[in-house]
């Protein structure tokens, strides 16, 4: 059976779970499986990323700390672990298309405050702006305070807010700044919100993603589940899944400025 080729927007293809190797190899036999972002974490995973990127042309990159990773630690690791990004970004930068995750979650702020979480978000999307990159922004909770920075940064942006949790009117709020959403395999609220969501998408702004890896799903089994979502998406705003897939492959491409 003819599977539908499909861009994942977001994924972890650096995960100290599952080896380079082992991974490119399950990759280059995907059926149907056209490229994917790899989303930055922390600076432990650029050499995995970077063997990935290796064996597979059609992975792309993103660099960043992710709002988790800097949730971990204090605060001369994390002004280390910038270096790190911007020493990746200069030595290794050729396969980068993005700066991130960079952006806020709520669920973390017993760990670091607010403001610290603005911080870095505001280091990041600097860095983003200076050096011509998109932005993958991780955003949990505090939807008002990431579009309040986002702002005050001076849009519009390019980039994508990736495994979208926000209300309808976020969604709104978000391509009103130029950016995309990608909606994730496990999507933070049910069905019946995600409906609404995806209807107040905009056909040129909307992305699908594995946010992968999770559960125990192989890669190839998450780009499966992927393509079921999209059927579920494509309901909702009455198209077929195909169309959805189709319109979310060009998009993945016009964001990152591929060809
Ligand atoms: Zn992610």
């Amino acid at each position: 059976m003819q599977v539908a080729a499909l861009f994942d927007s977001h994924a972890h293809l650096d995960d100290p779970d599952w080896p380079p190797a082992r991974l490119a190899a399950d990759l280059a036999a995907a059926p149907g499986w056209l490229g994917t972002l790899s989303a930055g974490y922390g600076p432990e995973r650029f050499a995995a990323c970077r063997q990935v990127c290796d064996a597979l042309p059609n992975v792309w990159r993103a660099v960043g700390l992710h709002p988790w990773w800097l949730a971990q630690r204090g605060p001369a690791e994390r002004a280390q672990g910038w270096q790190c990004v911007v020493d990746e970004l200069d030595r290794h930068g050729h396969r980068v298309v993005a700066i991130g995750e960079l952006g806020l979650d709520k669920t973390r702020k017993d760990q670091m405050a607010a403001s610290d979480q603005l911080h870095w978000m505001a280091v990041a999307l600097d860095l983003a702006r200076r050096t011509g990159r998109a932005v993958v922004l991780h955003v949990v909770g505090w939807h008002g305070h990431a579009l309040d920075a986002l702002r005050a940064a001076g849009g519009p942006w390019q980039g994508v807010v990736h495994r979208f949790s926000g209300s309808a009117d976020a969604a709104e709020a978000y391509q009103a700044l130029g950016l995309h959403l990608s909606l994730a395999l496990e999507p933070r609220f049910d069905a019946d919100r995600r409906a609404r969501v995806v209807r107040a998408i905009a056909p040129e702004r909307l992305l699908v993603e594995s946010d992968w890896p999770f559960r125990d799903l192989d890669y190839p089994a998450a780009l499966d589940a992927v393509r079921r979502m999209a059927e579920e998406l494509a309901a909702a705003r009455g198209e077929s899944g195909a169309a959805l897939l189709a319109r979310s492959n060009v998009n993945f491409m016009t964001l990152f400025g591929l060809r």
